[in-house]
């Protein structure tokens, strides 16, 4: 691909020439990793959501703090087909919580070994025991060298509360993805009389009929400018001797 004329230098991995990462690494040693998930989200969101949504906020993200942004990995557990109480057993390809371990694990070391720096891992799927697997093989790996730092986080980490909380299908994870990816929502497959639940529609949080494009873009901006914030405060901590 072409490099932007101006600004920081970024891409996507997987696109790129060996040269062109080459080039990137020089000025930008950043790498962003996508963890999303094959996961239910409603009638109205498509099943990838996660990971698209983390993949659009680390390309966001990388055009302003530059670097190289990889494609999401779309391994989860803790997805909604493990709720049996729910009637979502349908559309998530759930893995286990050690087979997450271990590619994150891996995903770190190669990245590391590959001559990044920065390894910005955004977690779109906040499941648990999930989430804490991904930031606590972040943080061993922080613990067992010096020389790369990783930062594992997820977006609603990074926004307030009053602006965005930790959802699933709702306003927020509806709005950022309305914004990064407007194709694969539909808010018309909503129930129009009543608001959505959890029970009845695998919506936990604010109600998702509210979601527009325009709210996406306001909760994507700050996410930028807080992750932004965080990885110049990692690029400027000097290494734990
Ligand atoms: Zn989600």
């Amino acid at each position: 691909m072409i490099p932007p004329a101006s600004g920081p230098r970024w891409a996507c991995y997987e696109k790129s020439l060996p040269a062109e990462i080459g080039a990137i690494q020089a000025v930008h040693p950043i790498a962003y990793l996508p963890w999303g998930a094959l996961e239910y989200h409603g009638v109205h969101a498509a099943v990838g959501l996660d990971g698209l949504k983390a993949h659009g906020l680390c390309s966001e993200l990388a055009r302003v703090a530059g670097g190289l942004v990889l494609p999401p990995v779309y391994v989860a557990a803790n997805t909604m087909k493990e709720l049996s109480h729910l009637p979502f057993q349908r559309h998530s390809l759930n893995f286990p919580l050690e087979l997450v371990r271990s590619l994150a694990r891996v995903h770190l070391e190669q990245l590391a070994s590959e001559g990044f720096k920065i390894i910005f891992v955004l977690c779109g799927h906040v499941g648990q025991p999930h989430y804490d697997t991904l930031k606590e093989e972040a943080a061993a790996f922080n613990a067992s060298q010096t020389g790369v730092r990783v930062i594992a986080t997820s977006e609603t980490d990074l926004l307030p509360p009053e602006l965005v909380i930790v959802n699933h299908a709702a306003l927020g994870e509806v709005s950022f993805l309305l914004h990064t990816h407007p194709e694969c929502v539909d808010l018309s497959r909503l129930p129009a009389d009543r608001i959505p639940t959890l029970e009845q529609d695998a919506v936990w949080g604010p109600d998702p009929r509210e979601a527009t494009t325009e709210k996406g873009r306001t909760y994507t901006a700050a996410f930028v400018a807080a992750a932004k914030q965080l990885i110049q405060t990692s690029l400027s901590t000097p290494p734990i001797s």
